[in-house]
Order: structure tokens, then sequence, then C-alpha cells
């Protein structure tokens, strides 16, 4: 197989620090590997300690004396929309970098970077029309609401989508007016390596934006831990997002946390069958099935379960597995031997506990890298782990209902609460089960296609607060009250007989 490698890769990448770039405080660096040949093709600084203080004492000062949280909105709008102007002026450059660094399939890389653009063009707006309360109390009172950015917000992202989850916090924390650290994942550092230069150019003031690359237990951990951030976005597993959680409580520290899923997709005997089986393929199998909001379950009614399972299994089977960087590629190679490793003992764990309907390994011709087959388990018993646990790559189960009340006890019997999707022509039904169903986001007939408006965010173990539109203004200021006296006042005089 030919394997594309991008020019212009750097041979190491640096801490983005006041506006420089620099080595870790102790020198130290990490390996990052090509997820084709898991070959080493680049180093990163490997931060600590030392350099979050660093770029923490940065981004105090940027916010304490420096001009960006004091701009009007529209200011700080026009260079967010400059961001958006680079970043889709680039969109096949990043995603010819996020594929060789990811393995993701490139025209889906090449759809998150033009995401990323609008996340920041989409915040650019938001900002300029956004209002505050005010309150009239006739006669004694007008109150207002004022709006003020929280301060420095500590980032850290996980290696699905890199760049574009990184987008999703940078664009609403900055049009706050929030100064940032941002701790990307060290599976895939190299797309964040752009961010700085792409601020530069669009006059983002110098330290505002700072990036320290590094281990999650050095570099995250110190991010957490730190005094002087008063607030942690944070996206990645449920076990990381508790971790952090306990280590943030005794600072109190403000927290939106985008974790995990195992979001089902239930395909009831009145569906548009053709429609249903596409949506549930793309919704497992794209982004390499390293998505959050993947539809991981299938539960289909059983009238109609075997016809499902061998057409779906059907299409599974001829999906196109390849290198990332060919546009014809449906799944590419998961992001890094650790994650395919996990991947792959799950699929075996799954021929224990479903019956192998496609993949089940290492697609033919495929000898190297971190391939897997999408794989599909039918009759999958609800206590089995691959119906329980998030697998995080192309690996589905189906599982057959009778009812819609058992349905429903499916799609809930899991701890986790991110997405969930449906397939039925009865519309009570389908309101019905999407205002019962434990999960943040519900989509009737479709896949995940998402308003940015919109809440975005999990329950139970996926996840803890909402971000999306305004709420994620919300999550970077804070709304102080201010209430102003008309008049008199009537106080009861203590004190006064
Ligand atoms: P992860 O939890 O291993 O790592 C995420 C980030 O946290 C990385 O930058 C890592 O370095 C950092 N980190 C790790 N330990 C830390 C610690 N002790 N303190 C501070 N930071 C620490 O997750 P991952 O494997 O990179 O990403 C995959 C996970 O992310 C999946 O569970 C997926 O569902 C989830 N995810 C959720 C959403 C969502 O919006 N809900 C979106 C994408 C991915």
């Amino acid at each position: 197989m030919t394997h594309h490698v991008p020019t212009g890769l750097p041979d190491h990448i640096q801490h983005y620090i006041d506006g420089e770039f620099v080595d870790s405080v102790d020198g130290d660096t990490f390996d990052v590997l090509d997820p084709v040949t898991n070959e080493t093709y680049t180093t990163a600084a490997a931060g600590k300690k030392a350099d979050i203080d660093l770029a923490v004492a940065a981004a105090t000062r940027a916010f304490a004396e420096g001009p960006w949280p004091r701009m009007k909105p529209r200011e700080r709008s026009r260079i967010l929309n400059r961001i958006a102007d680079a970043v889709e002026a680039r969109d096949a450059e990043l995603a010819e970098w996020e594929t060789f660094d990811t393995g993701l399939p490139i025209t889906q890389a090449l759809g998150q970077a033009q995401r990323a653009a609008e996340n920041f063009r989409f915040f650019a707006d938001l900002i300029v029309a956004q209002s505050d309360d005010s309150y009239k109390v006739p006669g004694a009172q007008v109150n207002y609401v004022n709006r003020k950015p929280i301060g420095v917000a500590g980032l850290i992202t996980p290696w699905n989508t890199p760049f574009m989850l990184e987008s999703w916090k940078l664009a609403p924390a900055l049009a706050s007016g929030c100064t940032v650290v941002l701790k990307p994942a060290e599976f895939t550092p190299l797309s964040a390596s752009l961010w700085a230069g792409i601020f530069e150019d669009a006059g983002l003031p110098k330290g505002v934006f700072n990036l320290v690359n590094g281990l999650g237990e050095d570099a995250g951990d110190a991010l957490v831990k730190h005094p002087g951030v008063p607030l942690i976005s944070f996206t990645g597993e449920s076990s990381t997002g508790a971790l952090i959680f306990s280590n943030a409580a005794p600072m109190l520290k403000g927290l939106s946390m985008e974790l995990g899923g195992k979001s089902p997709a239930v395909v009831f005997a009145d569906a548009d069958l053709d429609a249903a089986i596409d949506s549930t393929l793309f919704g497992v199998f794209s982004l390499n099935g390293e998505r959050c909001t993947a539809g991981s379950r299938i539960l289909v009614e059983r009238s109609i379960y075997d016809e499902f399972c061998t057409r779906y299994a059907a299409r599974a089977a001829a999906i196109v597995v390849g290198d990332p960087h060919d546009p014809k590629t449906e799944v590419g190679s998961l992001v890094h031997p650790e994650h395919y490793a996990k991947v792959m003992s799950y699929v075996e764990i799954g021929k224990g506990e479903g019956r192998l309907l496609a993949g089940g390994g290492r697609p033919e011709g495929l000898d190297t890298g971190n391939y897997v087959s999408p794989t599909v388990f039918a009759d999958v018993a609800p206590t089995a782990r691959i119906f329980q646990e998030e697998i995080f790559g192309p690996v589905v189960c189906i599982t057959p209902f009778d009812s819609d009340a058992e349905a429903l006890e499916l799609a809930n019997g899991v701890k986790y609460g991110l997405a969930a999707y449906l397939w039925t022509t009865n519309l009570t039904r389908a309101h019905t089960f999407a205002q019962n169903v434990e999960a943040g986001m519900v989509w009737l007939n479709s896949h995940n296609v998402r308003d940015l408006r919109t809440p975005f965010g999990g329950v139970k173990a996926s996840g803890l607060g909402h971000e999306g539109g305004y709420r994620s203004i919300d999550f970077y200021t804070d709304q102080q009250a201010v209430h102003i006296t008309l008049g008199p006042v009537h106080t009861p005089r203590f004190g006064a007989s």
C-alpha cells in the first residue's frame, strides 16, 4: 500500500507560551507515531508542572493587563472571524495533517476542519449578539447582569478529531474574553501546533493563547491542580473525568465534562429501513468508530431483526478500509497501537458474547498499521461487556427487542447517557421514547447532525454540564448581579429604638 506523507511536517513540536515557541523546562520530549506505520515521525515537548506554571503565568498576565478581556465584543469577533477565514483557507492542508496524525479518513478530516472554522464563525456571531438581562422593580430598583470572563481557562482535549474538538473549546473561551492554556492529547499533537500561527496572523494578543503538550498525568494534571486556573473544560474518558473532578474539588473549580458514550440506535419495525441502515452504519463506522456519540448499540424490533442483521452485515463487510489519505477510504487506521490493542481485545471478547456477522479482526492485505475490519456482533445480551463498555472503534453490537418498554429498558441499561438515535415513523412513539431515553441528545430519524445553537452534553457517566450556543458563553463567564436602588430603601432600623 502506498503511504502518503505530507510535506513540511515538523521534526519537533514545541509548546507555545506567551507568544513564543519553547521546549520544556527540563528538556523532556515524547515520541509521536504515524498510525499507518506506527513509526515515530516526530517528537513533542513533554510539559510538566514547571511548563504549566509558565503558561498560566502568561495567561494570567494577558488577562489582568492585556487588552483581550476588555475589548468590545465586535473587536474580538473580528479576530475570531479572521481565525475562521484562516482555518477555512487551510482546510485541505489541515485535513492532510490531521489524517496523517490520527488515521482518520481524509474526506472526514476535511469535514472536521471545516467544522472547526464554523465553530469560530459561530461564536464570533454569538458574542456580538449576546445581550444580558436587566430587571426593573418599579420605584425601587433596577438590576442588571454584568457578565465577565472568568479568567484563565484550562482546556484539555482528546485525540479523536483533535483540531475540531480544540476549536470547540477555544472559540467560546476566547469569544468570552478568557485567556487559555490548552493541553492537547499526547497521541495527536500535530494539528494543534498550527493554532499559534493562525492566531498570531489573526491578531490575537500575546499571552491570550498558550499551549502545553505533554502526558495527561503530568501536564494535564498540573493544569487541573493549578490554583490560578478557575475553570477546566475537559473532553475525554469518563474515568479521567472522574479523576479530574476529584483533583479540582479542593479548589471548587468550574468544570465542564464531555465524557464517554455507548449510545443506542433504536430501529422500530415501522422505520424507513433503507435510511436506518445507511444511518446506523455511518453512525458507528464514521471517524473510525472513534466517536463519542457513536451509535454503537443497535436495538432492532424482532419482526425486522433478521432482515436488518443480514442487510447491515453485508454493507459492513463492504466498507472500504485502507489508506486514510485515499478519498475512497471509509475507515482508516486507529490512532495508536495502544488503542488498537484495546479495540482488538474487545473484538476477541465479542466472539464469546455475540454472533459474529462481519469483520472480527485485521482486514486482509493490511498487514501493518492499526487497521480493524468493521465488526458486527448480533444477538448480544445486555449483560455483555461489548454492550456495556465503550470500545471507541469500528465495532457494533445488535440486540433484538419485542416492545417499546423493552427497547427503552435496553437503551437505558448502561452507565452512559450521551446520545440516542430513534428510527420510527410513529410520531407519538418517537416523542414519548425521546423524552424517556436517558441521553443528553436525541436524534429522530437521523444520525448526528448538530445545529451549533443546541445544547451539547451527556447525562449519567457521559458528562457534566452542557456546552453549545450561549451555554458555552455562560460557562466561560460569570454573571454578576448589580442592584441599583431607586429612591429611599426600606431598612429595618436595628438598634434605633
Ligand atoms: P483520555 O481521557 O484518555 O484523555 C483526554 C485528555 O485528558 C488527554 O489530553 C489526556 O492527556 C488528558 N488526561 C489524561 N489523564 C489526565 C489527568 N489525570 N489529568 C488531566 N488530564 C488528563 O481520553 P482519550 O482516550 O484521549 O479520548 C477518548 C475519550 O474521549 C472517549 O471516552 C470518548 O468518548 C471521549 N470523548 C467525548 C466527547 C464528548 O463530547 N462527550 C467527545 C470526544 C471524545
